[in-house]
């Protein structure tokens, strides 16, 4: 039972998160995929492993690799490596943390939720103010931010910053 990515004895089987695969790792390796790492002689291994005929051991060494790209010689073999496009797309395929809307006490917000405005919002380009006490019913949350929700005010559908909100 050795390590698909430095042949360390000590090793066991690891889910590929998104991959559809698994494969043994021994801890340093299992840890390197999981977050940035400071550069070590250890991850010399990944100088073949990129190469493996193994899909889940490519896969592998390329998260440890990306987790390892402030160093030149990992960018370096992350560009002449050749991955399938398939085993790319897998091993890119880590899921972003949700964002999560939070009202400006901490709340999370959800879409249909109704809002309390806390302050007066000068709606830009829409010629008026939204003042401070206004609901705002069935909002809801802007994906890639998670600092916007929209909602209608006085007929319009506006972006309102989760700050200047309350949940009610
Ligand atoms: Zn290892």
């Amino acid at each position: 039972m050795t390590c698909a990515l430095c042949s360390n004895e000590d090793s066991c089987e690891i889910d590929l998160e998104g991959a559809n695969a698994t494969l043994l790792l021994c801890e340093i390796c299992t840890e390197g995929l999981q977050a940035p790492l400071e550069d070590s002689p250890h991850w010399h291994c990944l100088h073949d492993a990129i190469w493996s005929t193994e899909g889940a051991t490519q896969i592998a060494a390329y998260r440890v690799l990306s987790n390892l790209d402030h160093a030149p010689w990992a960018r370096d073999l992350m560009e002449i490596a050749y991955l399938d496009p398939d085993r790319l797309a897998a091993a890119q395929n880590i899921a972003e943390p949700a964002l999560i809307h939070r009202d400006s006490n901490g709340v999370q917000l959800s879409s249909g939720d109704t809002v309390v405005l806390i302050k007066d919002l000068p709606v830009k380009g829409a010629g008026f103010t939204a003042k401070r006490g206004t609901a705002v019913r069935n909002i809801s949350l802007v994906a890639d931010n998670a600092g916007h929700i929209e909602g209608r005010v006085e007929n319009q559908r506006i972006v309102i910053l989760t700050a200047f909100v309350k949940k009610s």
